[in-house]
């Protein structure tokens, strides 16, 4: 039997003849390729600028420091995510604060609210799952308070808010790891419409310089290759199909699972447009998830929980000074239930509706 995995990467003809042009072009590192990216990038957030970063998390760290972000400073964000978002922020010294999250499993502007105080300096959505989060609202929000807002779209490539894609509302940042909607193996870029963020990006990026050997600030070398970015590139051109495979696989998953009994199915607000990284349920009450788990790996598909805790009750974070607020009951009841099934546009009508029955097998129902 075929194994299904949770996340595939879709590399054609075009990824493999570009990557050799690079390999024979001589040019490994940073150079046009990375630029062709970043102009890809920038499109799909409808942003004038993007930067590129060797990694997701880097990109992140990157856009606080840029954004003037650090010791004595609190950030808002949720706790229901990967922990790139919560590491990214205590790198740069700054302190997270948790709000909880609401139905749509995304941070809570009005518990983001509660939780801002005269410290707080960013606002830190993730658009979990590829959903976006209430960015209509956020922004508000960072406007009234005059604070940043910094989205993480690691997962959410081309979603949308009304008429407007993700990475445009606030500062955007995308992940192109290699389980991502668009993979270069390891890869960040960050997307932004203020001219001197980017440029204190570009510096931040390269070891701090401005011109060569013109040292501005401390810095790092977080830089892409021209190799990582030829490998996003095709992907990027073709993200409008990628999307469209995904969004049916989803609404043939909705249409096989709507009848099933208790099933927690994932929620679209109205104005959003979903990304489909994950298709994420929520079981019904007292179904043992350890063995729906096991019945779905017996049955070579792979399912995963995305996330099994909150970041906040894992030790290096449970006691920690910087990661302030434990008490967040919705995303302790989401980590609880959470399952995520393959969605990923390598996936056929055969295959989700193999996924779909043996679920609903496992489920006992
Ligand atoms: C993947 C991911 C990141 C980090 O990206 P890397 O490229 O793996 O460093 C950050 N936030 C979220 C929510 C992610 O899923």
């Amino acid at each position: 039997m075929k194994k299904i995995r949770i996340a595939e990467p879709i590399l054609g003809s075009e990824v493999e003849e570009l990557v050799v042009s690079v390999l024979r072009s001589g040019h490994l590192a940073q150079g046009p390729m990375v630029q062709r990216f970043e102009g890809l990038c920038a499109q799909m957030a409808g942003s004038d600028h993007a930067v590129a970063f060797a990694n997701g998390t880097l990109a992140l760290e990157a856009t606080l420091r840029g954004l003037g972000i650090g010791e004595g400073d609190e950030v808002v964000t949720t706790p229901f995510t990967f922990v790139a978002t919560v590491n990214a922020v205590l790198a740069t010294g700054a302190k997270v604060r948790f709000a909880d999250i609401g139905d749509d499993l995304n941070l809570d502007p009005a518990a983001t609210e509660d939780a801002i105080n005269p410290k707080t300096r960013a606002i830190l959505p993730v658009h979990l799952y590829g959903l976006p989060a209430d960015l209509v609202r956020f922004a508000e929000l960072a406007e009234k308070h005059g604070l940043a807002l910094i989205e993480d779209a690691a997962q959410a490539h081309g979603a949308s808010v009304g008429d407007r894609p993700v990475g445009g509302y606030g500062t955007g940042v995308f992940s192109f790891y290699a389980t991502k909607n668009v993979t270069a193996g390891e890869g960040g870029v960050v997307t932004t419409s203020d001219a001197e963020l980017d440029a204190r990006l570009r510096i931040l990026r390269h070891q701090g310089m401005r011109g060569k050997y013109e040292y501005e600030v401390i810095g790092s070398n977080l830089r892409m290759t021209d190799v990582q970015a030829a490998i996003a590139i095709p992907q990027l051109e073709g993200l409008d199909e990628l999307m469209r495979k995904r969004s049916e696989n989803a609404e043939h998953l909705f249409s096989l699972l709507e009848q099933v009994d208790g099933l927690g199915l994932p929620k679209v607000p109205s104005g959003r447009s979903h990304a489909w990284h994950q298709f994420t349920v929520l079981l019904p009450d007292g179904v043992d998830r350890t063995k729906v788990v096991e019945v779905m790996t017996s049955s070579e598909i792979e399912v995963l929980v995305y996330y099994p805790k909150p970041i906040w009750d894992y030790p290096p974070y449970a006691d920690n000074p910087s990661v302030m607020n434990h008490d967040t009951p919705n995303a302790v009841a989401a980590s609880q239930r959470c399952l995520s099934l393959p969605v990923h546009p390598g996936l056929d009508k055969n295959d989700l509706q193999r996924v779909a029955e043996t679920f609903v097998e496992a489920l006992g129902r």
